[in-house]
């Protein structure tokens, strides 16, 4: 009877203990020694910025020790500056006829990159803006840039946002510096980038840095950003984090007083929510966790050692930038399944796009397409096929249906709105995706990893893709592709 009675009560200790002690699944994140061989050789990027809320700006100062990889000698640099977009309603992104009051809900509001001082080399320079909207900045190099020489460049500026919901805006007390720091514009068949700043999609082409960035802000505000902080202190009133960030193709910072945080650690990697609702960040970090965990089985280990999400005010669902993603405010409140697509896809743009990198103006679906699919084979995963075949059927297969003038492999340019772009690109795109896994018998899955093993922290180009996909499955999907990429389709 006693020997009974203890089997009895041992039954529910062993589950607890089983229930503790059991491994958690976890995301595979590149290792320290992984990430830094990786980042070795890597051009990097020195900031030190001081945001100050008052007057919606920042004021820093940035060095760029650049080495040159092309075959030629050139005579400038390129330096994009997409903060000056916003100067004025002519040249800004937000102006748009579906979303402008949305995006300026008290009217236009100006933003820019008030340069002060350029210098290369140690030497001042006199810059110059090549196009209206000032996103292109060119700094002459007097003595010629030679193949395999490196180049230190300075430059002082200060960032003003415009009250706007936007990526790079102040809106409900959430300031965004998004694509603000100059980054060096790709130089491509002997000639620099220099695409416009198009108010559909996401125009922000670029190769991998290694950050290095000091910022500080009034203490009582937060800061989430592409990394999270190796060192954080706080004295006369200020915070100074210290934020390094190897192999980036850009780094973004987002801050509020208004911010709660949600952090939970897995292994090497820290995962963080910065929202002003505490439980809409600790269910926007389920979906993260669930996101990461099942790209880095599908396609390999997430790259960095932080993964951050914070709130912004904007129109739309998201946006992407390495190691951070910003869900807008209306996403983070409706939760549930809205919320779980937005992570779900903004988390996949991790491998498409911060990992392996494309050309976002000419080929937008090579990491928008693939980033949905990457949502239909994670509800898939989490939520049975039958879910995911339903997804497919409501939210995928009506772009079917519908006759457009612009092709789902088109340049941005060729997009009128962001639901045309949306419905093609996103939508048709990730049909064109599924088609394609039906041929390949369930092995899309098996090639995306085997693509991003190949193009890691490099950029594909769309024939890389076509190419490595015939080698990889020995098969000719030409057709198939070009059908939904290139050819106008009517239902
Ligand atoms: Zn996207």
């Amino acid at each position: 009877m006693k020997k009974r009675l203890w089997w009895l009560l041992s039954i529910p200790a062993a589950a607890l203990l089983l229930l503790l002690f059991w491994p958690r699944p976890q995301p595979a994140v590149l290792s320290p020694t992984e990430l830094a061989r990786a980042a070795e050789g890597m051009d990097s990027i020195r900031i030190e910025a001081t945001f100050l809320p008052d007057s919606r700006s920042m004021r820093v100062r940035q060095e760029l020790t650049l080495l040159s990889r092309a075959d030629e000698p050139r005579d400038n640099l390129l330096l994009r500056t997409y903060a000056n977009a916003f100067q004025s309603a002519d040249t800004s992104p937000l102006n748009t006829e579906a979303d402008f009051a949305r995006f300026y809900p008290e009217g236009f509001s100006m933003g820019a990159l008030m340069l002060q001082s350029a210098a290369v080399g140690g030497q001042p320079v006199l810059h110059r803006y090549l196009d209206d909207a000032k996103t292109l900045l060119s700094l002459p190099i007097a003595e010629g840039w030679q193949p395999g020489e490196t180049l230190s460049v300075t430059l002082e500026y200060s960032l003003i946002l415009p009250k706007a919901a936007s990526r790079y805006g102040v809106w409900d007390d959430m300031y965004v510096f998004g694509n603000a720091f100059p980054l060096p514009a790709v130089w491509e068949d002997g000639a620099w980038r220099t695409d416009e700043y198009f108010p559909v999609g996401d125009p922000f082409y670029s190769e991998t840095f290694n950050f290095d960035v000091t910022v500080t802000a009034p203490e009582g505000y937060l800061c989430a950003a592409s990394a999270a902080p190796a060192e954080k202190s706080t004295e006369d009133g200020k915070t100074v984090w210290h934020i390094v960030a190897p192999a980036c193709r850009d780094f973004a910072l987002a801050f509020s007083r208004e911010y709660q945080v949600s952090t939970k650690k897995r292994g090497d990697l820290t995962v963080q929510a910065f929202t002003r609702d505490k439980s809409q960040g600790k269910e926007a970090l389920r979906y993260a966790l669930r996101a990461l965990e099942t790209y880095s089985q599908l396609y390999g280990p997430y790259p960095y050692a932080s993964f951050t999400v914070a709130e912004f005010a904007f129109p739309h669902a998201g946006m992407e930038y390495p190691g951070l993603i910003l869900l807008s405010s209306d996403v983070l409140a409706a939760g549930g399944e809205t919320l779980e697509r937005a992570v779900a896809h903004e988390a996949a743009h991790q491998w498409w796009y911060a990992l392996v990198g494309s050309d976002p103006i000419n080929h937008p679906w090579q990491d928008e397409a693939l980033s949905e699919f990457s949502v239909l084979s994670y509800f898939s995963i989490r939520h049975g096929r039958a879910n995911a075949e339903a997804l497919f059927q409501r939210e995928y297969l009506p772009s079917q249906q519908i006759t457009m003038t612009a092709t789902t492999g088109a340049p941005l340019s060729w997009f009128a709105s962001m639901s045309e772009y949306s419905i093609l690109v996103y939508q048709r795109g990730a049909a064109m995706l599924w088609a394609l896994d039906q041929m390949m018998d369930g092995g899309l899955n098996g090639f995306l990893h085997h693509y991003r093993d190949a193009f890691a922290f490099r950029i594909a180009t769309r024939d890389d893709f076509m190419n490595t996909l015939a080698e990889h499955s020995g098969q000719d999907y030409q057709p198939l592709l070009i059908d939904y990429l290139d050819t106008i389709m009517t239902p």
